[in-house]
């Protein structure tokens, strides 16, 4: 019998090297890993890469002895956005229900078109995320999201998994050790150990009671899903943020105010894209700036009204600036704090805010360039004192943020 609500997780494979194989397809078959942000270590690998020996989490220079024809790139988390939103994009198309639950996994509601079994609908999402996307996604489905998600991990690559009985579910269930379950490692593994508690099917046939004292609330929850009861509902919402900050080191100490300039700027074009990203706006913005020679200091941006806009952010922060800093200051870390954050519907444009023309003009251009190009491919002129920042040769486009002009 299937039952009438099932939950799919969709899990891309090896996905920060899909995404790159997306732009560069000549890396398609070929072993990949993805670096981390000094470049060190091993943080994503092509199931080629897996089968030199290469592990997650493993310094380049054993990697290289490992896997010396492997290549090696630098994580670029925007570009991963990019992918994993166009990803949402097909996935919302087949599902009124997605929660968008990491960068390359979702779980949604399976609706299926009247008539048709499970598995075929299934199989049109992964197949439209491959065509449309280029990238491979694993897909399990189940009463309940747990079961979903442990199922999926168990048909990469490329797979589909429906359990749609309660004896496929026990199989499964019976193969697939409590540490499959994330959460579920060391003390308490143990816990479970301790009372003969093993595999998903033990802990499943456990008394609730004893599962509770164990592992508390989340436990029981827990022993509910892997009974095919949801406890935990799909959220197509995420959690409302507090704040969004963006910055950090200014990649070498600097009292020049082109470059402190630079950076504001940069940092001010990353803010937005995560106030794009979240769907919100700013309401406060506070820039702190910490120093060599100084202890730190920080202004706040003075903003009129709710705002995701670039210009409006930035006239803020120009003002903030002299506050934080003058000449002689060294410069080490910049960070912008966008507080008060609103879902745009709640928001009322300000009195005074400047035009929204030529603004949303070049803020949709940016984006759309980001998208088909990478990110910052179009971006401030004023960043041009970054030049080891923007290397890429994709980041070619330049345009000037001054107001009522753009060049490119
Ligand atoms: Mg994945």
């Amino acid at each position: 019998m299937i039952p009438r609500s099932l939950v799919a997780h969709l899990d891309a494979d090896c996905f920060y090297v899909s995404a790159e194989r997306v732009r560069h397809p000549d890396l398609l078959g070929k072993p990949v890993g993805v670096l981390g942000n000094q470049g060190a270590c091993v943080i994503a690998k092509s199931y080629e890469m897996k089968a030199a020996g290469v592990k997650t989490g493993e310094p380049i220079w054993d990697a290289r002895v490992k896997c010396p024809e492997g290549i090696y790139i630098k994580r670029d988390f925007r570009w991963y956005e990019v992918i994993s939103r166009q990803m949402l994009d097909v996935t919302r198309k087949h599902s009124h229900l997605v929660e968008y639950y990491s960068i390359d996994e979702f779980f949604f509601a399976v609706e299926t078109p009247r008539g048709q079994a499970v598995e075929p609908a299934i199989r049109a999402v992964q197949a439209e995320i491959k065509e449309k996307i280029r990238v491979p996604v694993t897909i399990g489905v189940a009463r309940t999201r747990t079961l979903a998600k442990l199922f999926s991990d168990t048909a990469k690559p490329f797979g589909i998994r429906v359990a749609s009985t309660r004896e496929e579910e026990r199989e499964r269930l019976s193969q697939l050790s409590v540490q499959e379950i994330s959460g579920i490692a060391g003390r308490r593994a143990q816990r479970l150990a301790d009372r003969g508690i093993h595999t998903c099917l033990q802990l499943a046939d456990a008394d609730r009671r004893v599962v509770r004292e164990l592992l508390t609330k989340t436990g029981e929850d827990l022993w509910w899903e892997l009974n095919g009861t949801p406890a935990t509902p799909i959220r197509p919402n995420r959690t409302p943020r507090q704040f969004i900050s963006r910055g950090g080191s200014i990649g070498g100490a600097s009292g020049d105010p082109n470059v402190i300039e630079a950076w504001l700027v940069r940092n001010a074009e990353r803010l937005v894209e995560e106030l794009e990203f979240y769907e919100v706006k700013a309401g406060n913005l506070t820039l702190a700036l910490h120093f060599n020679n100084h202890p730190s200091i920080g202004a706040n941006a003075p903003l009129a009204s709710h705002t995701d806009r670039f210009d409006v952010l930035l006239d803020g922060l120009r003002i903030a600036l002299p506050r934080c800093w003058r000449p002689g200051l060294v410069v080490t870390h910049m960070h912008l704090i966008a507080g008060k954050l609103r879902k745009p519907g709640f928001t009322q444009p300000g009195l005074f805010d400047p035009p929204a023309e030529p603004s949303d003009t070049i803020a949709r251009l940016k984006r759309e360039a980001s998208e088909r190009h990478g990110r910052f491919s179009v971006r401030s002129g004023t960043t041009l004192f970054l030049p080891e920042l923007y290397r890429d040769p994709s980041h070619g486009f330049d345009i000037c943020d001054v107001r009522g002009k753009f060049c490119f």
